[in-house]
């Protein structure tokens, strides 16, 4: 899955993902990705989130629903997608994936469970970078 949060000049904000979709996708499978919430999701006011991993499973706690409402509440870009992801690993143990987010003022984190790191691209007024985060065991 490639998922992109963008913010234009006016700070207007967009989310998406694009998929190939799960490892021996289930023709006519649809997956999370294009499930509003599940895949990402935005608010201008507050910020946007993209997520990767078993659709199925996220699915059902719509982990960048999640992320935007903690945003909402406070919470850092960073605090914000762990805390959907211990939603999820704490019902499904085993699950595997990320959650990156941005919120309206340009701040961003991501976080990830089941693997080692995962890296997101970042391209704002400094450029383009790429951002390492270590990914905690599930
Ligand atoms: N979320 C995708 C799916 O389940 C898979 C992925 O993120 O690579 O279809």
């Amino acid at each position: 899955t490639i998922g992109m949060i963008a913010m234009d000049t006016d700070n207007n904000m967009a989310a998406g993902t694009s998929t190939n979709g799960a490892t021996h996708k289930v023709p006519g499978r649809v997956g999370d990705s294009p499930a509003v919430g599940a895949g990402a999701y935005v608010d201008n006011d507050v910020g946007g989130a993209a997520a990767t991993g078993d659709g199925d499973i996220m699915m059902r706690f719509l982990p960048s629903y999640q992320a935007v409402e903690s945003m909402r509440q406070g919470m850092t870009p960073a605090d914000a997608v762990a805390e959907a992801l211990r939603r999820i690993t704490r019902v499904h143990p085993q699950f595997e994936g990320a959650v990156v987010a941005a919120n309206a003022n340009g701040e961003h984190g991501a976080a990830c469970v089941g693997f080692e790191w995962f890296k997101y691209s970042l391209y704002d007024v400094n450029g383009l970078r790429l951002v390492d985060v270590p990914c905690r065991s599930s």
